[in-house]
């Protein structure tokens, strides 16, 4: 790895159905996050990106049910990620491993959360979500690297937040090999700076391989977007300021839907 090598990402998220990947695979980026949820990805949109070098991960939620404590959910969250394997990516990659709870938004209560059921009361929620990802890392050979969507809390500010989320990450290193904290920073009404001092957080806690995960516009949809191109500009210097390994931008669509293709192949290009 060069001194200036970083890993830039774009996170496809199929928003609108089928997506070009001529201009994605002009953009600079050299890695993708691929939505693998609700269903495959296109066959020949993969196809294209990898015979063009791009390096594909492929992206899923854990489970859908009510609480990761039910054990149908351990089922599901498995066969999910046995799914993935099977298609050989370069990487896998997790979202909403913990107990159901919404990113930290602006404006919400950020401690929304599962409320204890049958399955989970009387049990810490860490131990739970802890063995979860080490039994995940089981199902994925050493080939495939290991990754996951982090809340981009910081314990010290809401020590009630890995309670409740199970989200305890200085266990969960062990069992991970790259981490993405979400940190849309204008959604979760932080300053920019925020972004770079949650990264050194993670390298504290011993994360080795971080990479930001940072909006494109202003989310959720229903906002007007008033995200200028200075201040992405500004998000992505801070983005992939060390100890990152990179950046990622979520997501390639909303940058089709918002007209910001350009501004991100800019950054790219520069850095
Ligand atoms: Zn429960």
């Amino acid at each position: 790895m060069t001194k200036n090598h970083l890993d830039k990402y774009l996170f496809i998220e199929f928003k609108y159905g089928l997506v070009d990947p001529h201009p994605i695979i002009k953009s600079g980026a050299n890695k993708l996050m691929v939505a693998a949820s609700s269903k495959d990805p296109d066959f020949e949109f993969l196809n294209t990106v990898e015979k063009a070098g791009l390096s594909v991960g492929l992206c899923t939620n854990a489970y859908q049910g009510e609480c990761l404590a039910d054990p149908a959910s351990l089922e599901e969250l498995k066969s999910r990620v046995e799914h993935l394997v099977k298609q050989n990516p370069n990487e896998i990659w997790l979202d909403y491993l913990r107990f159901k709870s919404r990113c930290i938004v602006k404006g919400e209560e950020p401690i929304d959360t599962h409320k204890p059921c049958k399955f989970c009361k009387n049990i810490k929620r860490e131990d739970i979500v802890t063995d979860y990802y080490g039994q995940v890392r089981k199902l994925i050979p050493n080939s495939i690297k290991f990754g996951l969507f982090a809340v981009a809390f910081i314990d010290e500010d809401y020590p009630v937040y890995k309670l409740k989320t199970g989200l305890n990450y200085s266990r969960i290193k062990e069992h991970v090999d790259i981490i993405s904290p979400m940190l849309y920073h204008r959604m979760m009404d932080k300053p920019i700076n925020y972004i770079g001092k949650y990264v050194a957080y993670l390298r504290e806690i011993g994360y080795k391989e971080i990479i930001p995960i940072i909006q494109v516009k202003d989310m959720p949809d229903e906002l007007p977007d008033n995200y200028t191109e200075d201040e992405i500009k500004q998000a992505y210097e801070e983005a992939v300021r060390p100890p990152s390994s990179g950046v990622a931008f979520f997501s390639w669509d909303h940058a089709v839907e918002e007209g910001k293709t350009e501004i991100i192949k800019k950054l790219f290009e520069n850095q």
